[in-house]
């Protein structure tokens, strides 16, 4: 009263007063009204800030997973126990949100594709811990979000794409002979969700059409039928694409690819969209020089992005074509290391020499263990990229075993061509040490002797 009175009337603290309130009307009004637009970039921020993953995704064991969800749990997600893997370790589920529309998420199928797991970790956490900010409250209540984190822990445990009864449950959506996959399906039976995201990590050497570029991230709206017709939810999911699309290409424009839709009557992401739940599948790749890390804070955004324009609508004023333009992914163009214009000894064979490119590839290892490498390619490679490429020309190179061929090891010995070698010496590389040794995708001789292309 004492308030209005003074209010009311025109002493000197009216202007004073009148500043103030509108002041304190002005702050509400923004707080309650206009939160301000979430950016890619906003997100990206913020998992900078507040992502609560420290271990490489490679590196996250099912003992592992256990202590992030303990994490989660502590901070109030729910997170439960849903069923049980070939080996009988447990397979969880976090939810979050009290919305009508439901999504359904889940990662690691394939044991051996790790970077949606923490990245669904890490999602999961900054909602929680977001929950005052008025955009995540409207996601709150908009939205209901399940994710299965490690769908595949025993191939997790070994680092390998199948699970333990060596079958791959991506192709068991039919036969539903893994207990992994026949769980996928009664969670999603069990809730009938109105999208899903199927979380995978592809080749590292996928490139984006006829580019050399790695497809970093590569995106599949799937449509879940083998003739080839649309609905409303493939239409809406391909809108979703081209928001992930655009919120990404502010980091990797020009790494972003997508998957032809061969539709695959085995496969969970084809079938789950025939059951209704229409699926974007998302595919995580690499970018040379960039860490899993980096890859953790694009499928953060790329989420983010997409839920968002769930809740705000704005998928529904995005542009499908943009995820239409996305050229295809390709294979076979790109390789890890070649050696261009080597004069190479096959002296297993022969002790002449002739002019090759040598391309190797390195194979899927955890961060931090020594990823053995394979020869893939021989010849003349002029089409083809690597990421890493050196000049061999004034080089002979010799496999460490003399047997230059397609799938040995790649672990090369270099003599520079102004050296005289007995190549049918015993014992060649002690009885002529080379200049230069390349192996397990290191030089450990010699490093910096090849120029680099
Ligand atoms: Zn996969």
């Amino acid at each position: 009263m004492r308030f209005v009175v003074l209010f009311l009337c025109r002493n000197k603290y009216y202007h004073f007063l009148m500043k103030f309130v509108l002041l304190i009307v002005a702050v509400l009004f923004s707080i309650t009204t206009t939160s301000p637009a979430q950016t890619a970039k906003d997100f990206a921020a913020d998992w900078d800030k507040q992502h609560v993953s420290s271990l490489p995704p490679s590196n996250v064991r099912h003992k592992d997973l256990q202590k992030y969800l303990e994490q989660l749990k502590k901070i109030g997600l729910k997170v439960a126990e849903v069923g049980r893997s070939y080996a009988n370790r447990e397979i969880y589920q976090i939810e979050w949100g009290t919305g009508a529309t439901r999504v359904f998420m889940w990662s690691q199928m394939h044991g051996d594709e790790p970077t949606a797991t923490t990245a669904l970790l890490d999602m999961f956490a900054f909602l929680q811990q977001n929950r005052a900010q008025p955009w995540v409250r409207e996601m709150e209540k908009a939205l209901t979000i399940r994710a299965v984190p490690m769908l595949n822990p025993d191939g997790t445990e070994l680092f390998q794409r199948r699970n333990l009864q060596s079958i791959d449950i991506n192709r068991d959506a039919a036969a539903l002979e893994t207990p992994e996959g026949r769980l996928l399906k009664k969670l999603r039976d069990d809730w009938s969700p109105a999208i899903g995201f199927n979380l995978h990590n592809q080749n590292s050497l996928t490139t984006v059409g006829k580019t050399p570029k790695q497809a970093t991230i590569s995106f599949l709206a799937v449509l879940g039928n083998a003739g080839g017709k649309t609905n409303d939810g493939h239409e809406r999911n391909k809108r979703i694409c081209a928001v992930m699309t655009l919120a990404l290409e502010n980091f990797i424009k020009g790494h972003i690819g997508r998957y032809d839709d061969a539709y695959n009557p085995r496969a969970f992401g084809d079938m789950i969209s025939a059951w209704e739940t229409p699926v974007i599948l998302i595919e995580t790749g690499a970018l040379h020089n960039k860490d899993e890390q980096f890859l953790v804070k694009l499928n953060f955004v790329a989420y983010l992005s997409a839920l968002k324009s769930l809740v705000d609508k704005s998928e529904s004023a995005a542009n499908p074509k943009i995820y239409d333009a996305l050229p295809f992914n390709n294979s076979g163009n790109l390789f890890n290391f070649i050696f261009r214009n080597a004069s190479v000894v096959n002296f297993a064979e022969t002790s002449e020499p002739f002019t090759a490119d040598v391309a190797i590839n390195a194979e899927r290892r955890r961060e931090g263990e020594s990823a053995p490498t394979y020869i893939r390619e021989i010849g003349d490679l002029s089409v083809f990229s690597g990421l890493e490429e050196f000049d061999a020309k004034d080089f002979y190179l010799i496999q460490k075993n003399g047997l230059l061929r397609m799938g040995a090891s790649g672990e090369f010995l270099f003599y520079k061509k102004t050296r005289k070698i007995d190549w049918t010496a015993k014992d060649l590389e002690k009885t002529f040490p080379p200049d230069a040794i390349f192996s397990n995708g290191k030089w450990t001789r010699g490093e910096k002797l090849l120029k680099k292309l």
